[in-house]
This record gives C-alpha cells, structure tokens and sequence, in this order.
C-alpha cells in the first residue's frame, strides 16, 4: 500500500497524486515538556501515526491522501515552566494555518483534516480560527477533529475521559506504540500517579500551567500502567476519527 508524504514526494507526483484525489491530512502537534518519560514531540509523534494509520484505512477504501509534514510548533505556554517547550503567539499558529491550507488547496488538495494532539485550549482554538477562515473564504473545506469532543473522547480510555490528559497512560501508551526507543522506560514504571482533571483546573481554577494545575514533573494520569498494546488500540480509534472525519467531509 503506497502512503504519500509530501516532503518525500517529487512536484510531478504531488500533480499526479492531485489528479486522484483532493484530501490531505494535516499531523500538528507541539515540542512540550511531556513528564521525566516522554520525549517533547510526543504529541507530533501522536499526530503523525495517526495520520499513517488514517491513509491505510482510507487507501483500503481507494481514497488516496496526502500527508502533509507535521508542525512541530504551537501555543504551549503551559509547558513553559519545563526546559525545552517552546511556544508560538496563538495569531501566529492561525495564520500558519492558513498559509499552509491555501498553498495545498492551490495545488488542488481542497478537503482537509488536521490531525491535532496537542491539546492546549489556545492551541486548538488558534488551528480552529485559521481552519473557519478558509473554509469561509471558499479556497477549501477544513476539518478539524477534536478528541475532546464526546463523540470521539468516548472512543478513547478511561484516564483520558477523566481529563488527565498529559503524558499519562494515554500518550505514553502512544509513543510506546510507535517510537519505544523514546520511552524512558526506568521513570515510565516507577512514576506515582497524579489524579487531577486538567480541564477542571483550567476551566474552574485559572491554570496557566502544568505547576499551576498541580503537576512538579509535567505529567498527569498513570504513565506506569502503559503498553505498546493500549497504545495501538487507542490509534486505531485515532484513525477512524480522521478517516469518518475525511469521509463526511467528502460526502457534503
Ligand atoms: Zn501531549
């Protein structure tokens, strides 16, 4: 099965490819202080095998798409405390965004679905400003999906629906899927839990960051309990999302 990165593609088979189909994925995430574990692109780590695993199920079904290379910057401040997170202004990340939609809908890729795991509020709401602005111009439908919502947040575990959504079993479970040899396996195990609903401190409480919400090592949830095998399992879900996600948008 032929997967097609766009950085590792010629133009005239990107002209080729765009003859066949009008759907890209769009794998973003941040380069964030994930716990003593996990490396900081993590949630690009998560974005990008999502991706893969979408244009499987989707070239199975004979829609071909585009990967488009991943951004590794976004609205991070709330790994600021923690060496090595780097953030971007949330108008920045939009006009990204929108730069990055209007070139790949000039060469003809028009139905576009990012695929976003980090999932700062700001950082969401700044990919979702910039995907209404071209929709809304015309150049382009652009979805998208966010895990958080209900509809997809049900399909993923139970850590994650209690809102410890930070390098917690969850993301470590990915990256073990995935990229094993980041995974800081000594800490991974012998790391205690913390139970705090990330949402609710930031909603309720004002947490500006990882410290603010109660977190002295930048993680959440249960890392401890994680496996390659979760992690396969929670993409697979990842994947339906996108790929549901690139078919509805097809089909309006
Ligand atoms: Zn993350």
């Amino acid at each position: 099965m032929r997967l097609y990165y766009l950085a590792e593609m010629t133009w005239p088979e990107v002209a080729e490819l765009a003859q066949q189909s009008r759907v890209a994925l769009i794998p973003t995430g941040a380069t964030e202080a994930h716990g003593p574990h996990l490396p900081l692109e993590t949630d690009v780590i998560i974005a990008q095998g999502s991706c893969r695993r979408a244009a499987e199920l989707l070239a199975a079904e004979n829609i071909p798409c585009l990967i488009a290379p991943p951004f590794y910057y976004g609205v991070t401040n709330f790994g600021m405390p923690f060496a090595g997170t780097v953030t971007i202004p949330a108008e920045t990340l939009t006009q990204l965004v929108v730069a990055v939609c209007q070139s790949l809908a000039g060469h003809g890729f028009t139905r576009l679905v990012f695929s976003n795991h980090h999932l700062e509020p700001a950082h969401f709401a700044a990919i979702k400003e910039g995907a209404r602005q071209v929709t809304e111009s015309g150049a382009a439908r652009v979805a998208v999906p966010d895990v958080r919502d209900e509809r997809w947040a049900a399909t993923l575990t139970e850590e994650f629906r209690a809102g410890a959504r930070h390098a917690g079993a969850y993301e470590t479970s990915l990256v073990l899927a995935d990229r094993p040899d980041l995974v800081h396996i000594d800490k991974q195990r012998s790391l205690p839990p913390v139970w705090i609903d990330l949402p609710d401190r930031i909603r309720h409480h004002g947490a500006r960051t990882f410290k603010e919400a109660g977190s002295d090592m930048a993680y959440f949830g249960n890392p401890a309990t994680a496996s390659a095998e979760e992690g396969e399992m929670i993409f697979q879900a990842l994947a339906r999302m996108l790929a549901t996600t690139v078919k509805e948008l097809l089909s309006r």
